[in-house]
């Protein structure tokens, strides 16, 4: 009997090389595996003869081997077989690749369903890599549903699922925390049965019921675990609370800019908080672009006065490590009493074992870093406060961790994701709130296209000019992670070299992605910021935080497959100084629906409208929803599309504190569902 917390190793048929792949998609335990939720679906349709119309679909059609047509033939590594089917009077030819013993498992005068892709050229019909059933296999499978999951290179759909199906066929069985009552008026399926219709559903309908059932516990288990802790939790009376120092003020002097009001007056209410004899727990909200950073020093520069240590974690190294050198900037130019050290996961051990050192003895007052700084080994001085920047790609877990981190540190979070008030009041119903609604006052407003892809060339006619007049430019690729063929890293740096081609030599272009080593990563973002790049060819990993505002050039290949935050988030690199900016969203594919979700980036810059607009648009239980960068951290919910499960589960949970309901605590505990690793497992980009 296989277990949830089990390693995927333990399951049939998986061997270390096919676990490696597993981890490639996050997935460790057969847990993880039964919560890697399908993306979509396919059904087995009744075997028919092919026609014309079927080219490049994928069908299932009877078939009868042709006697003495198999050959194999081997080029390189690879071998491939070919043979001949007789399907009704029609002879197909079919490809197998890789799979010699072909010959021994096609026995002829035997009747197959074989399901594949068909091609039809000149009414010749060749099939590629079919799935062989036997008819009375087929049978079972007939009209029944198939899952299709995110895939990595070398890790086949088919693997996948049978592993899923090995393990939920030998599950020990799982029990709900749930009674049959409560299931029944919440209308939510057994967890159990939930893991079944997850990847076995008979319906779409079965499979959305689980769905929902999983974004109820995940939310469930969210506010549950959250507001237990705060309720039994005795209130913290701070011993030494914080005073008000002149440091700060004197640093909003010199700067060469003012506060907006919105910002003047959210750093009032932080510094009031700090000064308070208890923990600030507070979010601040912002668009992109409206200023939070200077916030979060001016608050790191107060702890650091009252001879406290502070801590700033991002959810990506290269924001990281930007915040880290402007804060270093900062401090040279303005004499600030802050020693700060960067702390990475990637750091080098030297340099590592040197920052541990620096923050447990004090030599540190701010540590800048990625969640490394919250993890279990490092040890603090006297952290007295923590701020996340980008909260929302941190996941709303972290919170808690950050609380049990020091001496009952004040907290601070900051976002930029705009949530509808009544959703915002049940996920950060426990803080204070602090909104930054305007923008600087010198900033134009970014000037907006959406375009196919014939304007490319006229878009780097567009960026020649604005680089000669002294200007840089982002273009984005998309991340390709799901498709086997195509490999991110090849993306970029093929489109980058390809540049090359299109650009006069003096125009300095460089790529940047994820997987580069932090090394390259900063000497890559490092010349961009002092102006030595022209282009940076970039992932998605700099959606977050960057600011470099003599970009104005932002060019979006592909638009149509982000959600329309994430378009906004990466929008908001450009527009940031005193230049006119623009934004180019190419689109290969103009479909109407494409063109009218891409046409309300180009009508409005306000991140909250464009928020409300995607929600419309996607309307309810859209699968792909779930893919949406896993706003807030929630990696089964979408706190849009599931709404409804939101709201249930958050009055359930105050029922069930209030003791008007009880849940089967040990059940719920045995349970987990990963919950409190979500953020250990989130990727840096
Ligand atoms: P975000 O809210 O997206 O984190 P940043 O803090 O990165 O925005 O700020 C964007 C840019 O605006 C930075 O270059 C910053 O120096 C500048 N900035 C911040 N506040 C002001 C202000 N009050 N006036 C002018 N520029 C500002
Ligand atoms: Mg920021």
């Amino acid at each position: 009997m296989y277990r949830l917390n089990d390693d995927i190793l333990s399951i049939k048929g998986i061997g270390e090389k096919t676990a490696k792949l597993f981890h490639k998609l996050n997935i460790f335990s057969i847990e993880d595996l039964l919560l890697n939720i399908p993306k979509g679906f396919t059904s087995y349709e009744d075997a028919k003869i092919p026609e014309e119309a079927d080219n490049d679909k994928l069908i299932s059609v009877p078939a009868v081997l042709v006697p003495g047509s198999v050959v194999t033939k081997k080029t390189g590594r690879y071998n491939f077989s070919l043979a001949k089917i007789n399907c009704s009077g029609i002879v197909i030819t079919v490809r197998f690749f890789n799979m010699p013993y072909i010959r021994n498992l096609l026995k002829p005068g035997t009747q197959y369903i074989l399901r594949g892709i068909i091609k039809c050229s000149k009414g010749q019909f060749t099939m590629l890599q079919p799935q062989i059933f036997t008819p009375e296999k087929y049978g079972e499978l007939l009209h029944r549903l198939m899952p299709c999951y995110h895939l990595t290179k070398g890790l086949t759909n088919n693997t996948i699922q049978k592993a899923a199906q090995t393990a939920l066929k030998q599950l020990e069985p799982v029990f709900d925390y749930l009674s049959d009552i409560q299931l029944k008026e919440m209308k939510l399926l057994p967890i159990s049965e939930t893991l079944c219709c997850i990847h076995m559903p008979n319906t779409q309908e079965e499979f959305e019921k689980a769905r929902k059932r999983l974004a109820f516990h995940e939310f469930f288990s969210f506010l549950y675990l959250l507001r237990k802790e705060k309720q039994e939790r005795p209130d913290t009376i701070l011993q030494n609370p914080m005073i008000a120092v002149a440091d700060t003020a004197r640093l909003l002097e010199a700067l060469p800019y003012k506060l907006t009001k919105a910002q003047s007056k959210a750093w009032n209410e932080i510094e009031q908080d700090m000064e308070k004899n208890i923990p600030m727990n507070r979010l601040l909200q912002g668009d992109v672009g409206s200023g939070k950073t200077i916030i979060a020093f001016l608050t790191l520069l107060k702890a650091a006065a009252n001879n406290r240590q502070g801590a700033l974690m991002a959810p990506t190294e290269v924001l990281a490590e930007q915040h880290f050198r402007s804060l270093k900037e900062l401090i040279e130019q303005y004499g600030l009493c802050i020693h700060p050290v960067l702390l990475l996961g990637s750091m080098p051990a030297k340099d590592k074992r040197e920052a541990l050192q620096g923050i447990a003895d004090g030599t540190y007052n701010v540590i800048i870093g990625t969640h490394a700084v919250i993890q279990d080994k490092v040890e603090y001085k006297n952290l007295s406060l923590v701020i996340t920047d980008e909260q929302h790609r941190f996941g709303v877990n972290q919170r808690e961790s950050l609380r049990k981190k020091g001496n009952h540190p004040h907290i601070l979070v900051m976002s930029a994701t705009p949530i509808p008030r009544t959703l915002a009041l049940i996920l950060y119903g426990d803080m204070s709130v602090s909104v930054i609604n305007e923008l600087p006052a010198n900033r134009l407003p970014v000037k907006n296209c959406v375009v196919s892809d014939s304007y490319r060339p006229s878009a780097y006619k567009f960026m020649q000019k604005e680089i000669a007049q002294g200007r840089q430019v982002y273009i984005i690729c998309p991340m390709v992670n799901e498709s086997e063929e195509m490999d991110e890293l090849e993306n970029v740096i093929d489109y980058s070299e390809r540049l090359k081609q299109v650009f006069p030599e003096e125009i300095s272009i460089a790529h940047l992605h994820g997987k580069m080593s932090l090394q390259e990563k900063e000497t890559i973002m490092h010349s961009f910021e002092h102006h030595e790049i022209d282009i940076l060819v970039s992932t998605t990993v700099i959606e977050v935080g960057i600011n470099v505002p003599n970009a104005t050039v932002m060019m979006i290949e592909n638009s149509e497959r982000y959600g329309l935050a994430q378009l906004h988030q990466l929008r908001g690199r450009v527009g940031r100084g005193n230049h006119q900016s623009y934004c180019i969203f190419i689109s290969s594919n103009l479909s109407e629906k494409n063109k009218e979700r891409l046409t309300i980036l180009s009508e409005s810059n306000d991140g909250f409208y464009i928020a409300n607009k995607d929600l419309e648009l996607r309307g309810p239980g859209q699968l792909c929803g779930i893919a949406q960068s896993g706003e807030l951290g929630f990696v089964m919910a979408d706190i849009y599309n599931d709404k409804d499960m939101l709201i249930l589960a958050d009055a359930f949970c105050n029922k069930v504190l209030q003791k008007e309901e009880s849940i089967h605590e040990q059940n719920f505990l045995d349970l987990n569902l990963h919950l409190n690793s979500v953020s250990d497992k989130m990727q840096t980009l």
